[in-house]
Formats: structure tokens, C-alpha cells, sequence
């Protein structure tokens, strides 16, 4: 143990020590099956909260750390107990329940547990991970029993069933590790008394605990006091804009609502848009407006719907970021914005979907598009925080399209960015979108409100089906089911095959090499990924044109058959002669 680390208290500790220089995770002592996993990863360095934490919790410190989704805390906490976990198993392999991982909803938890199986891939047989929020009780039973796995991740109220089973007694004695994630969230959540029930059937002591947080709220305060033991408290400093390297921040001014469209379908269709990108708009209806909007030119989007449960968004998120869509649109900030700053009282106690958004983790996300510009800073913020985010390697664009009604918010984010922003215009000529206006203006058209209801009905209604909350309902009311099931379809907007190709001539002159180009490179890809395509088996066809072909395909039989005929129409010609 260093001397200086030694001797840590609260208020040494309040502030990050800029003048050491960084650590990499190789010179932290880690064990090389955790250094493999963390490269499984693509990690290549560790952000500031890894690389402040570790080193501390493998020390034996508790912390608290303010570090909100997209610092990389999951790694913060997962790697020291991880490695620990390997120390401890070395003298003592014996089976026990040493680390409970505790987060508000099952979404994060499962987030959470495909994290931890990652970072124990070279070590899974010393180290085991279950996620007790998935699934029953019974399920587990016998993993709990016989196994004991050394990590368990669940939400509160889980853990609470598996006590009341008398399956997890073992807590008890042989706990060691602790943590709460996204602990500011836990008692909005409606946990408290959960919570509360788990920490009694905690030992009493040797427990080394984490709390993360996003903000350090009163109920974050109470949990310290009740679960940390002279604590470590990081309050590290995240800058509020990416560093201007990483980000570049671009915005055009439009004069109406339908330029957007038009600039919008533009940019995507001529491929000046590149990567996974996310479309902020701000309102739901905004969101399947240009959804369908966009459907009629062929660009397939996904909605991120702040107004559908949980577990639709999680799986939303998920397509995307399993490359399923390149576009999301999201309904205003809603659905990203850190709930937790909110007022307690105004969260809806007991609301287990009630600002989940937090843990929804954006992947890989190279532009942020303001279609709608935020109305105030901090959801700007929100917005940019998608892209840029980890560590050094993680590059993003913003573009934002700016109305006149909208430019006083712009006016707003550029002042209290100032230089820092860096801010550009981006330079682009409108009036040679003229062709793209009259498609945008056909296809904005068919998107009426009608249109726009009942695409929200049609998604509602496949969210009904999916249910499992009312399986059992449809179970007892069949009748309600088909009907559901079977409703008419809804044709929200008619396509028009046209409008999914740009022909040349709609091109702006000033973009035709660069279009052409990016075309050319785009069929380029294609052959080349198609010539590797495996051969698809070809349907029995009858045994005489088999043979037929054969004998056409066959260059060795061509070449005789075309010889005998070229000697066959030599000897005619000389008995001509
Ligand atoms: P978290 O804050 O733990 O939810 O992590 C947010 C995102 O950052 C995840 O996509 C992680 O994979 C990524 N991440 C975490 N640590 C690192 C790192 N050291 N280098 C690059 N990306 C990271």
C-alpha cells in the first residue's frame, strides 16, 4: 500500500489529483485473465473513474463515486472486485456468495451481468456471475444451493424474494463485496424498504462497498452513512462538452419546418451522413413523423418511444446498437436526460420504469442530429453526451438544424459555450436542394396525422401482444387476443418505389464528384462482398436440361463441340471451293 494512498480521508480525496500521471490498466497490478477480458473489451486505457477507483478498491477502500452512465464506472467497480475475487480464490476455492451487485431495474441488471461475463471470459471457473432478476425463484434454487456463484446481480426487491426462500442465508457470513449502482435512483424507485431489508441481512462488517452515482442527492448521503466505512468520495470532474478534438459541432440555419425534411433526406440519401446516428426531435409524434417521412425514401429508422415501457426501449436501443438500424430517432431528451436530477418528490414513487433511460446505453455513435434544437443547456448536454463518449479513441458530430424560432436557444448554448463549443456553421447550399424539395414535399404529404396515430397505435398494439404482464389476461379473454391480433391492418403511408433512388440529376452540381465517388466506393463494397457470398443450392431441375447445361457450361465440352463445328464448316467451305 502506498503511504500516500494510506492515509486517505474524505476530504483529501473530494478532488481527483490531476498532477499523477494516468495509469494503464497493465501497470495496475491486474491479473492477466482480467487484462485479457478488459482487452476483450477494446479498452485500451482506462477513463478517469476506472483509473482513479481501481487502485483504491483494490486497496480495500469503500467508495462512493459520483460518475453518471458513459464514464465507465461499471469498470470502476467490476474490475477491482473481479480481481480480488481471483486473490481470494487462489487460497480459498470453496463456493461461496461473496459479491452482491445491486441496481434499480432488470434491464440494468442484465446489462450488468453480460458485463461481468465478459470481464470473467478467461477466469469463468474461478469466478461465477448470476443475474437473480432474471427469472424465478425456483429457477435458481439450484445454482444458489449447489453452486453458490461468487457474483450475484439483482434489483432490491428480488433479493428480497430469494431471503424470504431462505436461499440466500449465506449472505450473512461469507458477503465481502457490495455495491450499489446508480444509488440515487434507488429510493425514487421505490427500494427504500427493500433496501433496507437486504443491508440488515448484510455482516456487519468486512464488507467493502461501492456506491455509484450519478448526483450525491440526500438519499445518496443517508445510504453512505448506512453502508460505507470511511469512504473514498471521488467527485470527479466530468467536462461538460467532449474535448473540442473529439467533437465537432456543426449548424445550419433553416427557414421553415419542411427544410429540415428536405435537408434531413438530403444528407442521408447523398451519403454525407456516415456512422450510427441519432436524431433528436421533440415530441413522440415528431419522432414517427419522420420515421415516416423517412420510410418513403427507404431509410429505415427505429424509434426510441419515451412513452413505452422499459424493457421495449432497452430492446430498441439494443437493435441498434447491434448494427439492426444506423438511425434512431428520439423523442426529445426524455429518454436520455439523467432523471435523477430531477426532484425527488416529483419522480413517481415506486415507478420501476421511471427514468431507466439512465442505464440505456447508446453504442459506437458517431453523430448526434438536432432536428429539433433543445430548448435549454443541459439537454443539449444530454444530447451530445450520446457521441464522443469513453476514452480518447471515441470521435462524434453534432449538426443542428436551427429555425428562426429556435435560434434563441441556439443563442443560448454557443454563449455558454463560447469558443470552447467551437461551433460551425455548416456549409451547405440550400437552394440546390430544389428536386429534394418537391420529393420531401410529396412524401411530408402523405404524413398526416391520421398517419402519424396510427403508427403509434400499430406499435402500442405490438407492445400489448409482447406483454407478459398481460399473458395471463389474453390467457383467460381469447377473444380479446384475436381481436387484437387480427385488427385491420394499418397502411399509415402509401410508398412510392420511386422515391427511394436519387438519380443523377438531382445531385447538387457542387456534390456530383463526391456522390459519384461514394457510389462508386458503395459498388465497389457490394462486389466484393457479394463475390464471398457462399454458393446457394441450386433446385433439381429435370435430368435433360441438367445435361443440357452441362454440356453448355463445360468449357472442356464447349471447346469440342465449337471445334468439331468450325472443322465441320471448314470442309464445307473448300467443297465449295
Ligand atoms: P459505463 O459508464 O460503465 O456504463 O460505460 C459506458 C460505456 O463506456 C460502455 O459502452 C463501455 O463499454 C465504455 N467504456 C468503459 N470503459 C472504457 C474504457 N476504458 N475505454 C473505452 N470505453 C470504455
Amino acid at each position: 500500500m502506498s503511504s500516500k494512498k494510506k492515509n486517505l480521508t474524505e476530504e483529501e480525496t473530494e478532488q481527483s489529483d490531476e498532477e499523477e500521471q494516468p495509469l494503464s490498466f497493465d501497470e495496475m497490478g491486474l491479473d492477466d485473465k482480467v487484462l485479457h477480458s478488459i482487452a476483450l473489451f477494446g479498452w485500451n486505457r482506462p477513463t478517469l473513474i476506472q483509473e482513479k477507483t481501481i487502485p483504491l478498491a483494490l486497496e480495500g477502500h469503500d467508495i462512493l463515486a459520483r460518475a453518471s452512465t458513459g464514464t465507465g464506472k461499471t469498470g470502476a467497480f467490476s474490475i477491482p472486485i473481479v480481481q480480488k475475487l481471483l486473490e481470494t480464490k487462489r487460497y480459498d476455492s470453496s463456493s461461496k456468495l461473496r459479491a452482491l451487485v445491486l441496481a434499480p431495474t432488470k434491464e440494468l441488471c442484465s446489462q450488468m451481468h453480460s458485463h461481468f461475463r465478459t470481464l470473467t471470459s478467461f477466469c469463468s471457473r474461478e469466478v461465477s456471475v448470476v443475474d437473480l432478476s432474471q427469472g424465478s425463484v425456483e429457477d435458481k434454487r439450484a445454482i444458489l444451493v449447489s453452486d453458490k456463484p461468487d457474483i450475484m446481480i439483482s434489483t432490491p426487491k428480488k433479493v428480497i424474494e430469494y431471503l424470504n426462500a431462505k436461499l440466500l442465508s449465506s449472505i450473512k457470513d461469507d458477503l465481502s463485496y457490495l455495491v450499489i449502482d446508480e444509488s440515487d435512483l434507488m429510493f425514487s424507485f421505490g427500494y427504500e424498504k427493500d433496501l433496507m431489508k437486504v443491508l440488515e441481512n448484510l455482516p456487519k462488517s468486512g464488507v467493502q462497498s461501492f456506491l455509484m452515482s450519478a448526483t450525491l442527492n440526500t438519499d445518496v448521503k443517508e445510504l453512505k452513512k448506512l453502508v460505507l466505512h470511511k469512504p473514498v468520495i471521488l467527485k470527479l470532474q466530468e467536462p461538460d462538452l467532449p474535448e473540442s478534438g473529439k467533437l465537432q459541432q456543426y449548424h445550419i440555419e433553416v427557414q421553415d419546418d419542411e427544410e429540415k425534411f428536405v435537408l434531413v433526406n438530403a444528407l442521408l440519401k447523398l451519403g454525407l451522413i456516415v456512422g450510427k446516428t441519432i436524431v433528436f426531435v421533440s415530441s413522440v409524434d415528431r419522432c414517427y413523423q419522420l420515421k415516416l417521412f423517412l420510410e418513403q425514401f427507404a431509410i429505415r429508422t427505429c424509434v426510441l418511444n419515451s412513452e413505452l415501457p422499459i424493457a421495449s426501449r432497452c430492446y430498441v436501443v439494443e437493435q441498434f446498437n447491434s448494427n439492426q438500424y444506423d438511425i434512431i430517432i428520439a423523442s426529445d431528451e426524455k429518454c436520455v436526460i439523467d432523471p435523477g436530477t430531477r426532484e425527488k418528490k416529483k419522480s413517481p414513487k415506486g415507478n420501476a420504469q421511471y427514468g431507466v433511460s439512465r442505464g440505456i446505453d447508446f453504442k459506437f455513435v458517431s453523430n448526434i442530429i438536432n432536428f429539433d434544437f433543445p430548448t435549454t443547456v443541459d439537454s443539449y448536454l444530454h444530447r451530445v453526451g450520446r457521441t464522443a463518449r469513453g476514452n480518447e479513441e471515441a470521435e462524434g458530430n453534432v449538426l443542428s438544424f436551427v429555425s428562426p424560432r429556435e435560434s434563441k436557444y441556439f443563442q443560448k448554448v454557443s454563449k455558454k459555450f463560447g469558443e470552447k463549443g467551437n461551433f460551425r456553421p455548416y456549409q451547405f447550399k440550400m437552394d440546390e436542394l430544389e428536386a429534394f424539395k418537391y420529393r420531401a414535399r410529396d412524401a411530408l404529404r402523405a404524413v398526416t396525422s391520421i398517419a402519424i396515430k396510427e403508427a403509434r397505435i400499430k406499435e402500442i398494439k405490438r407492445e400489448m401482444l409482447a406483454s407478459t404482464a398481460l399473458k395471463s389476461f389474453f390467457k383467460d379473454h381469447p377473444k380479446d387476443h384475436k381481436i387484437l391480433k387480427f385488427d385491420r391492418p394499418l397502411h399509415t403511408v402509401k410508398h412510392k418505389a420511386h422515391l427511394a433512388d436519387v438519380p443523377e440529376y438531382i445531385v447538387p452540381k457542387t456534390l456530383q464528384t463526391v456522390v459519384k465517388s461514394k457510389r462508386e466506393n458503395k459498388r465497389i463494397e457490394e462486389a466484393a462482398s457479394l463475390s464471398y457470398e457462399p454458393k446457394k443450392r441450386r433446385k433439381a431441375r429435370p435430368a435433360a436440361a441438367q445435361r443440357r447445361s452441362a454440356k453448355d457450361s463445360d468449357p472442356l465440352k464447349t471447346f469440342r463441340l465449337n471445334s468439331i463445328k468450325r472443322y465441320k464448316d471448314k470442309k464445307r467451305a473448300r467443297r465449295r471451293k
